[in-house]
């Protein structure tokens, strides 16, 4: 038997369904499902997805033999089916053509419409709808498309504009009209004579009169599409292999622009932005689809209810209402019913929300397409849960179902969507940290704790930010950086407030002496508005409101149920008292990184922190970090309480000193008048600490190792709270991390000063308390070696930010310097600082995981480097066998759903 080529929908029968993607591709599948779920579709048929490969291998002429009688045949199935005739000329059918590959390539590829017309056929169009400019301008639409597509009739040049376009320009100007839906009847037939006069100069070849020879040359140039350099490109981004091939499916046009009982529109089964069950859309009547979303016309409410609601919200009285604005239901309420009752039935079939497009054509409806409709993240997380309660979803499938990422929408402020659309963009940046925040401009952080005082709200705008500027952080309201990137200081501290945050903003020249910004030629002045969009990185100028968000007891409902899936367990970054807290009730099951330098910037601690910095011998260093203790003490006290019965780890000192000291000569004064010192000499030590990298320099565990005093200081101020608490009746459970080691020996003499400090503390206390003593791997060198560290260390965290500056030899605050160009030109898909390099760092990982649980098997391994709490990263971790991931509190929920999809993944 021959081969079957082309399969047929129509009428409520189709030879396909939707598991056929790869024979008749995504666009066939779907129209021959419809037709099998009992929707009106315009009836078509589908030619395969093997042909397209039968094209390239046997050439045109073969394939056009072997597919003639299946498609004479199929062509006569949809005349009959529609009451019309292919190339008849008092009651003509025209088809549309399109592509249609396995996987979505939107607007790869290229479509006809309206083929079948000539210039007879066009007049009996006319006659037949008795609209002579609709016909016209089906036609010279028609012409415009076979010309550029089939015929190729394109720009030669970059610089040349379209070649239609440039005769429709020409008679626009001609006739004095503006708009395209100004041109009357005759400007369209002007229009049609001229194009076909360009196609007969330009190739030499007259417009093909035959609606045969017309469909044959539209198909082979879908084919011819599958091979155009866009396409290629997006293939070969996308993965999507050569052979696949593109499908062709042609279909019956119908319009919806044939009078006052024709009408085309767009609906959703559900609202796309709350997720409530409520059918909605617009349409309009006597119009095409482009139409609709082209917003020259305003498109009216299907429902009822909806229109009422609009002109409530537009100040339009009911009887204008009534007069100009009425919805589907009411002009139509026969079809409005019958829309109705598909879209149930969609939403049913296909379980998902659905976003469809409709066309009326002279009271009679269709369905164009149906799609699972986009949504919020607010939507999304209602649908799933609405979903499952109403059973048409399991727990699995709600869960696979949600995007982690858009998560974050609800956790952060969002603009009003309304005031959003009024606002004014100055500049962009990499989107460091979510959410959406106003306020006035402030260049420094003590004018941050100033302003907010006063009760104005403050974005701190800053080359960068360091340490020094935690306080001023925590006051504003979001935070703007001229340089770094997505794990520069900012970022990452701005993440862990839930702050929102924008950093590597290059266009903006701040002037801290003048106290401005500059973007091109306009300034900004302290003081003045601007708000920042987190998810997208853009400023704005002056106020835009913004709305608070919260976790909603759907998102709640559906996090629980992730936590019973999920084998991978998610703890939070948090510095303070405060973030622990948000972090439990964001669901963390304890803290994987404590980074205790933070807590070092309240006045009084930084004060005793320089005079230990600065202190000439052991003897001033011991003495100033007696006077820390107590603080830190205090500080660990709360973290373990609000964490009590759950794990905590702490790491010891990392950051370079140079970021603890007074930089400029004011303060320097200052420290030198505390301390009973000259200048000169803090002036001095100052400039000791200066190093060429500091992120390769003297941090990390080697600040440890040349001054274990502070090691001591920490352990005993860690362990001291611990014994306190339990004593009090709390269950704590420290975990003790040392950082930077590359080398296992660096890692020992730290464990031997800690084990030592926290004897001493047992023994003060009369308690003991079980705790654990490990590392952070962040060194390609430690990864290497982990067998070797695994036989001392009792855990494994991993820094993922340092792991991946080293493993590329980026430097994590410079990146933003080249990082736009390397994702512009591809070397990079995503920046490696917020999505884990799976195939450089990922192996260190593997490396790691794998060795360090040859010696230890029950070693306990997490992530707390920012990666901790990106989906892919996460989904990565659950697989390599981690434990844990740690990361922002705010990103705890995406990172539990997360580990969820990547237990039901596996
Ligand atoms: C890391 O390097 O991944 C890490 C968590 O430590 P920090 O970001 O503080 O260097
Ligand atoms: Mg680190």
């Amino acid at each position: 038997m021959e081969k079957k080529r082309v399969y047929t929908f129509g009428n409520g029968k189709a030879e396909g369904s939707a598991d056929m993607r790869e024979l008749l591709g995504g666009k066939g599948a779907n129209l021959a499902e419809m037709n099998l779920v009992g929707v009106p579709v315009p009836p078509g048929f589908t030619i395969t997805t093997e042909v397209c490969t039968e094209y390239y291998t046997l050439g045109r002429d073969a394939v056009q033999e072997h597919l003639t009688k299946e498609i004479e045949n199929a062509i006569a199935g949809v005349e009959s089916i529609m009451g019309t005739k292919f190339g008849s000329i008092d009651n003509p059918l025209l088809l549309s053509v399109r592509s249609g590959s396995r996987a979505s390539m939107p607007g790869m590829m290229d479509t006809i419409l309206n083929l079948g017309l000539n210039d007879e056929v066009v007049i009996g169009l006319a006659k037949k709808t008795g609209n002579e400019r609709f016909s016209w301008d089906s036609y010279r639409r028609f012409i415009q498309m076979y010309g550029d597509v089939v015929l190729g009739l394109k720009p030669t040049t970059k610089t040349e504009i379209d070649p239609f376009e440039q005769i429709i320009e020409d008679v626009k100007a001609e006739t004095g009209v503006t708009l395209d839906s100004d041109l009357t009847t005759n400007d369209l037939k002007e229009l049609v004579k001229r194009f076909k006069e360009a196609i007969k100069s330009r190739t030499g070849k007259d417009f093909p009169t035959d609606p045969y020879e017309q469909l044959w040359g539209a198909i082979m140039a879908v084919f011819n599409s599958w091979m155009n350099e866009r396409a290629i490109i997006y293939r070969r981004l996308e993965g999507i292999p050569e052979e696949w091939g593109t499908a062709v499916t042609v279909q019956a046009m119908v319009f919806g622009n044939m009078g006052e009982t024709s009408a085309t529109g767009v609906c959703f089964s559900r609202n796309s932005g709350t997720g409530e069950n409520l059918f909605n859309g617009e349409y309009l009547v006597n119009a095409q689809g482009e139409d609709v979303v082209a917003g020259i016309r305003t498109p009216h409410e299907i429902t009822k209810e909806g229109s009422i609601r609009r002109a409530k919200n537009e100040g339009i009285s009911e009887e204008e209402r009534k007069k100009n604005f009425l919805s589907l239901e009411e002009t139509f309420p026969e079809l409005y019913q019958q829309l109705f009752d598909i879209q149930h039935k969609l939403e049913q079939h296909y379980r998902d929300m659905q976003d469809m497009e409709f066309t009326i054509q002279e009271g009679k409806l269709w369905f164009l397409q149906t799609r699972n409709g986009k949504r919020t993240g607010k939507a999304m997380v209602k649908i799933a849960m609405d979903f499952l309660a109403e059973g048409l979803i399991t727990e699995e499938e709600a869960i696979m179902r949600i995007e982690p990422n858009k998560l974050d929408e609800l956790l952060h402020p969002v603009f009003n969507k309304e005031a959003l659309k009024k606002a004014v963009a100055i500049t962009k940046g990499l989107p460091a940290s979510p959410g959406a925040a106003t306020g006035k401009v402030v260049f420094f952080a003590d004018d941050a704790a100033t302003y907010s005082h006063n009760g104005d709200p403050v974005i701190l705008v800053r080359l960068e930010t360091s340490p020094e500027d935690l306080q001023g952080m925590t006051v504003s309201e979001g935070i703007v950086t001229a340089r770094g990137g997505m794990t520069s200081h900012a970022a990452v501290v701005a993440r862990g407030m839930g702050k929102c945050c924008i950093t590597g903003c290059s266009e903006m020249v701040v002037n801290y002496e003048k106290r401005t910004f500059k973007v091109g030629d306009r300034t900004f002045h302290e003081g003045d508005f601007i708000s920042i969009n987190g998810f997208t990185g853009e400023v704005f100028e002056g106020k835009i409101e913004t709305e608070a968000a919260r976790l909603d007891e759907d998102l709640s409902k559906l996090l629980k149920l992730a936590d019973s899936k999920a084998r991978l367990k998610v703890r939070a970054n948090a510095d303070t008292p405060h973030d622990a807290t948000t972090a439990r009730d964001l669901g963390a099951v304890g803290i994987g990184l404590c980074r205790t330098e933070h807590m070092f910037f309240e006045e009084a601690k930084i004060k005793a922190m320089r005079e230990m910095i600065l202190a000439k011998d052991q003897e001033g260093r011991i003495k100033a970090l007696a006077k820390i203790l107590p603080f830190q003490k205090k500080d660990f006290y709360e973290i373990f309480k609000a964490m009590d019965g759950l794990p905590v780890t702490v790491r010891l000192l990392d950051p370079p000193l140079h970021e603890f000291v007074p930089h400029d000569i004011k303060s320097q004064k200052i420290m030198a008048d505390d301390m009973g010192i000259d200048v000169e000499e803090v002036i001095e030590r100052v400039g000791k600490l200066s190093e060429q990298n500091p992120m390769l320099g003297h941090r990390g565990c080697r600040l440890g190792n040349t001054f274990p005093e502070i090691t001591h200081m920490q352990t005993v101020a860690i362990m001291s709270a611990c014994c306190q608490l339990t004593k009090e009746g709390y269950t704590t459970l420290p975990e003790i991390m040392v950082p930077l080691v590359g080398i296992l020996y660096e890692f020992k003499e730290q464990e031997t000063v800690i084990r030592a400090a926290a004897e001493e503390v047992f023994k003060e206390y009369g308690v003991r308390i079980d705790y654990k003593v490990g590392t952070m791997i962040e060194i390609p060198r430690a990864a290497l070696t982990a067998n070797r560290i695994a036989s001392s260390a009792e855990f494994f965290s991993f820094g993922t930010n340092d792991l991946t500056q080293m493993t590329f030899g980026y430097s994590r605050d410079d990146i933003a310097s080249f990082l736009p160009t390397y994702l512009e030109k591809k070397i990079l898909k995503v920046d490696p600082f917020q999505v884990l390099d799976q195939k450089g760092v990922g192996q260190l990982i593997k490396i790691a995981t794998e060795r360090g649980r040859e010696i230890r098997p029950e070693l306990k391994i997490g992530i707390c480097g920012e990666h901790g709490g990106d989906p892919s990263s996460v989904k990565f971790c659950h697989r390599v066998g981690l434990n844990y991931v740690s990361c922002s509190p705010f990103r705890v929920p995406i990172a539990r759903m997360a580990a969820a999809q990547a237990a039901l993944e596996e």
